[in-house]
C-alpha cells in the first residue's frame, strides 16, 4: 500500500490527486493531507478521505482544525506551520509525496519529500524554477524518484522513461495552449480583467497559474523546469503554441525521429501515471477520440504580445539567482494584478524592472536563493507603489 501525501490538498492538483487516489482503495491510501488556510475544506476533505495527519499552514487556525477534526468524531491528527509539515514529509507516515502547494511556499516541503527518498510527484513548478540545482540534487543524493506532474514534463517523461532513451535526444518542444488571450496584439491586452485572465479555455487551475497561462510566464516557467528535470539548455527547449491542448509536449530525437504524448486535458492522467509509475493505473480520463477532435494545429508563441516567455528564457541564460528573482517577482506581480492593485501588462514590466535592477549572483546555497527571494518581493512591492504613485500623477 502507497501512503500518500497530499501537500495542497484543498486546490485543483491536490483535489484531482484525491480523486486517482480514492479510485485505488487496495493500492493508494492518502495518510497525510495539507492545505494553506482553508481549515472547513480540509476537514472535509479529512471526513472523505480519513488520514492519519492533517496539517495546516496557517498556524493561527490549528485550534479551529482540532477542534473540528475531533467534532467529526475523525481520529486525525492536527498538526500547524511548515516545520511540521515538513517533518511529517521526511517521516515514515509517507510513501509518496504530491507537492502540490502554489509558489515558492511549496519549496521546504518539496526539498524535505526529496532528501527524505520519497517518490516525489512534484506539480509545485516554483520550486524548480528557484532551486533547481539544488532541489535535483537532493533527489539522486537520497535517490528519490522524481515523476514530474506538470502536464507538459510528464507528457516528457513518458517518453524519456530513462537515462538510455535520452542518449540520443536532440531537442524538447513544450506545448503551450496559448492561453485566454491568444491572437491578441499587445495594445489590446492593456485593460483585461483578473475575471478574462482566469478564464482558460481548456484547463480548469488554480487562479495563480491561470495567470501565468494567460501571460505566458507559465510556459517560462517550465522551460527553466524542463531545464532542471532533462538536463538540457536553453537552446534546445522550444515552444509551440497547441491552440487544442491535445498534444502535449514532444522530443526529437538526432535520427529524425519525434515522440509525443497525447491525452485529454485533465491532470488526473499525469497523477496516475506519477501515482502508478510505472504501471499504468485507471486515472477517470476518457481516452482521446481524434476523429472527434479533428484538427491539431500549432503556431509560434507570439513575445512581443507575452514578453514573460522571453523574461524567462532570459533569466535561465543568465543562471544563478536570476531565475529566483524572476519567480519571486512574478508571484508579487500576480498577486497585485488578482487584487487590482495593478494592470495585466504590468506584470512583465514589473519582473522586468526587477530582473534590471537585482541582476544574478551566485546561487549557492538555499539561504543565498532566499536572500535573493525576499530582495525581488521587496523591491517588486516598492515598484508596485511607486507605479500606483505614476498612475495617481496621471489622473
Ligand atoms: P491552487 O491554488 O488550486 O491550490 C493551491 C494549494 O496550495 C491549496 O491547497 C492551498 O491551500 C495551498 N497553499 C497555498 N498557499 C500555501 C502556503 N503558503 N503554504 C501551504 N499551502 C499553501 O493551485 P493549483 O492550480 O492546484 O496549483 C498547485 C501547483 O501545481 C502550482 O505550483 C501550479 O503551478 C502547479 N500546477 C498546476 C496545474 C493545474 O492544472 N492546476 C498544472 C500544472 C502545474
Ligand atoms: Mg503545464
Amino acid at each position: 500500500m502507497q501512503q500518500v501525501a497530499v501537500l495542497g490538498a484543498t486546490g485543483s492538483i491536490g483535489t484531482s490527486a484525491l480523486d486517482v487516489i480514492s479510485r485505488h482503495p487496495r493500492r493508494l491510501r492518502a495518510s497525510v493531507l495539507s492545505a494553506g488556510s482553508q481549515v472547513d475544506a480540509l476537514i472535509a476533505l479529512c471526513r472523505t478521505h480519513r488520514p492519519d495527519h492533517a496539517v495546516i499552514a496557517d498556524a493561527s487556525r490549528f485550534d479551529a482544525l482540532r477542534d473540528g477534526l475531533r467534532d467529526a468524531g475523525l481520529k486525525t491528527q492536527a498538526h500547524a506551520g511548515s516545520e511540521a509539515l515538513d517533518a511529517l514529509v521526511a517521516s515514515d507516515a509517507c510513501t509518496t509525496v504530491v507537492a502540490a502547494i502554489v509558489g515558492a511556499a511549496g519549496l521546504p516541503s518539496t526539498l524535505a519529500g526529496a532528501r527524505a527518498g520519497k517518490r516525489l510527484l512534484l506539480a509545485n513548478k516554483e520550486s524548480l524554477v528557484l532551486a533547481g540545482e539544488l532541489l535535483m540534487q537532493a533527489v539522486h543524493a537520497a535517490n528519490a524518484t522524481i515523476v514530474p506532474i506538470d502536464s507538459e514534463h510528464n507528457a516528457i517523461f513518458q517518453c524519456l522513461p530513462d537515462a538510455h532513451a535520452r542518449a540520443g535526444l536532440k531537442r524538447i518542444v513544450l506545448t503551450a495552449s496559448g492561453g485566454p488571450f491568444r491572437g491578441r496584439t499587445r495594445d489590446t491586452l492593456a485593460d483585461v480583467t483578473p475575471a478574462q485572465a482566469v478564464a482558460h479555455p481548456k484547463w480548469s487551475m488554480g487562479p495563480k497559474i491561470s495567470v501565468d497561462s494567460a501571460t505566458l510566464m507559465n510556459k517560462g516557467l517550465e522551460v527553466i523546469e524542463a531545464h532542471h528535470l532533462f538536463g538540457l539548455p536553453a537552446d534546445r527547449l522550444d515552444v509551440l503554441v497547441h491552440p487544442q491542448s491535445l498534444v502535449h509536449s514532444l522530443v526529437e530525437f538526432v535520427d529524425g525521429s519525434t515522440l509525443a504524448q497525447l491525452g485529454l486535458p485533465d491532470m488526473r492522467t499525469a497523477l496516475a501515471v506519477g501515482l502508478g509509475w510505472p504501471e499504468r493505473i485507471e486515472s477517470g480520463v476518457a481516452g482521446l477520440d481524434l476523429l472527434r477532435h479533428g484538427r491539431l494545429e500549432f503556431e509560434a508563441p507570439d513575445l512581443a504580445a507575452f514578453p514573460c516567455l522571453g523574461l524567462a528564457y532570459a533569466a535561465l541564460r543568465a543562471g544563478g539567482t536570476a531565475p529566483a528573482v524572476l519567480n519571486a517577482a512574478n508571484e508579487v506581480a500576480v498577486s497585485a494584478f488578482l487584487q487590482g492593485r495593478i494592470a495585466f501588462l504590468g506584470i512583465p514590466a514589473l519582473v522586468e524592472e526587477t530582473l534590471a535592477a537585482l541582476g544574478s549572483n551566485s546561487a549557492g546555497s538555499l539561504e543565498l536563493l532566499g536572500e535573493a527571494d525576499r530582495d525581488a518581493r521587496r523591491f517588486a512591492e516598492a515598484a508596485i507603489g511607486r507605479m500606483a504613485g505614476r498612475i495617481e500623477a496621471m489622473q
